[in-house]
C-alpha cells in the first residue's frame, strides 16, 4: 500500500478503498439491503461511538442480519480505520451488507454479509447562516412499511425528497409522515423552538444520537426539551427551527415554505446548543480517543 493512499475495510481485510470491491449479487447492491452507520472523530476522539454501535446492532436485529464480529471487535475495525487512513478529523461509515449467496434472487437464505468500513477527512456539513427548506410532496412511511428507527440502505425515499427539494432549488426537503405530521429532512432529525421549548418529532423517525444528545443538552441548560406530534403550523410559527446530524452537527433553518423562521437568522436558542454541542463533541465525556 502506498503512504496517503485511502484505507477500506471489506470482506474481512484492510484494502486501498481504490481496489475494495462488493460483489454484484450482493443484496445490498440488488434490493438495498443492509444497515449502516456514520460516525465522526474529532481531535482524535470518536463521538458517542458506543451508542452508534448499540444503534447499529438493533438495526441488524430489526432486519434480522447478524453482525459478523463482536461488538468490541467492530469498535476497534473502526479506531483500526481511522487510524490506517492518519485521520484525526473524519466522517467514518460502516455498512453491514445482507451480502450474497450466489444468486440475484431475492431470498436472502444463504447469504454471508459483509462489513465494510470507510474513513475520510471530515466532511462540513454546517451552514452558519442557514438553510431554505420546503416540504415536499413525497411522505416518510410508517414504520409497518419501512421502519425509519432502522438506518438502512433502503433510503430512496429520502433521496427522493432530496431530488424534489433540489428541483425547487431549497437547500433542503422537510418531510411530513402520511398523517401530514413533521418527520424529518433527509438524514437529519427536526427542532422547533417556540417560547425557548424545544421540540422534535416523535414519530417514524430516525432516534438521532444527534438529537438525543441536543435534547440532553437542552434540559442541562435549563430549557424543556421534549419529543411532540408536531404539524406543519408547529414548523411555521416556531421562533427557531434546526436540523441535527451526525455529520452536521446543529444546522439552522431560516426559511420554511416561503415563510421566514423568527428573524430569518439562527436564534439564541441554537446558539446556546451548538456551543453546549461543541463543547461536547471534544470532551471526554462522550467520545473516545483513536488511541
Ligand atoms: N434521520 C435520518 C433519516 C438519518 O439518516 C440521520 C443520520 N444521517 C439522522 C436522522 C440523524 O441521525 P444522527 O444524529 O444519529 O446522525
Amino acid at each position: 500500500m502506498n503512504a496517503g493512499e485511502r484505507i477500506a475495510y471489506v470482506g474481512g481485510a484492510f484494502v486501498p478503498e481504490a481496489t475494495a470491491t462488493v460483489s454484484i449479487l450482493d443484496h445490498a447492491v440488488l434490493y438495498g439491503d443492509g444497515v449502516f452507520e456514520t460516525v465522526v472523530a474529532w481531535q482524535g476522539r470518536i463521538f458517542r461511538l458506543d451508542d452508534h454501535v448499540r444503534r447499529f446492532l438493533r438495526s441488524c436485529m430489526a432486519v434480522a442480519l447478524d453482525c459478523p464480529v463482536t461488538e468490541d471487535r467492530l469498535k476497534d475495525l473502526v479506531m483500526t480505520t481511522v487510524r490506517r487512513n492518519g485521520l484525526q478529523d473524519a466522517y467514518i461509515k460502516w455498512i453491514l451488507t445482507r451480502g450474497s449467496n450466489g444468486t440475484p434472487l431475492m431470498d436472502p437464505t444463504g447469504c454471508v454479509p459483509n462489513l465494510i468500513i470507510m474513513a475520510r477527512p471530515y466532511i462540513d456539513r454546517s451552514s452558519p447562516t442557514g438553510l431554505r427548506v420546503k416540504t415536499v410532496a413525497i411522505r416518510r412511511p410508517p414504520g409497518h412499511v419501512l421502519d425509519a428507527h432502522v438506518k438502512s440502505l433502503n433510503y430512496l425515499n429520502l433521496v427522493m425528497a432530496k431530488i424534489e427539494a433540489r428541483a425547487a432549488a431549497v437547500d433542503q426537503a422537510l418531510m411530513l409522515d402520511v398523517r401530514g405530521r413533521l418527520c424529518e429532512a433527509p438524514g437529519f432529525n427536526v427542532f422547533v423552538v417556540t417560547d425557548e421549548v424545544v421540540r422534535t418529532p416523535r414519530h417514524d423517525v430516525l432516534r438521532g444520537i444527534t438529537r438525543e444528545t441536543t435534547m440532553h443538552l437542552a434540559a442541562e441548560l435549563g430549557y424543556q426539551a421534549y419529543e411532540s406530534e408536531l404539524e406543519l403550523y408547529d414548523a411555521y410559527t416556531a421562533d427557531e427551527m434546526f436540523l441535527t446530524s451526525t455529520a452536521g452537527g446543529l444546522v439552522p433553518v431560516v426559511e420554511v415554505d416561503g415563510r421566514t423562521v423568527g428573524d430569518g437568522e439562527p436564534g439564541p436558542v441554537l446558539s446556546a446548543l451548538q456551543n453546549a454541542y461543541r463543547e461536547a463533541l471534544s470532551s471526554a465525556r462522550w467520545s473516545t480517543p483513536i488511541g
